[in-house]
């Protein structure tokens, strides 16, 4: 049986992936709700045109997506560092 693997991102660039069994492409559903937040999730350009209603939208928060993931990636780093200049500091007899 053919089927039809589409992810919807929502405006908070969430993935919600849904398998259909094959459909015609004017049935697939524009919107989904999205499985994390619930808000209405659109479709990718993949293999698919992009709805017109929501233009660049979905593309643009799965960049936000990876934008903000990456800044968290950065905070850890710097907690690292931070941790470690902390236990030097202390290894240190005699500074303080
Ligand atoms: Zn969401």
């Amino acid at each position: 049986m053919p089927r039809l693997r589409i992810s919807y991102w929502c405006t908070q660039g969430h993935e919600t992936p849904v398998v259909f069994s094959l459909l015609p492409v004017d049935q697939i559903p524009e919107q989904w709700d999205c499985v994390r937040c619930g808000r209405a999730a659109g479709r990718t350009a993949n293999d698919l045109p992009l709805p017109t209603a929501f233009g660049d939208q979905p593309f643009k928060s799965h960049l936000d997506y990876v934008k903000e993931r990456r800044s968290v990636a950065e905070g850890e780093q710097l907690l690292e560092e931070a941790l470690e200049r902390l236990r030097h500091r202390r290894g240190r007899p005699g500074r303080r």
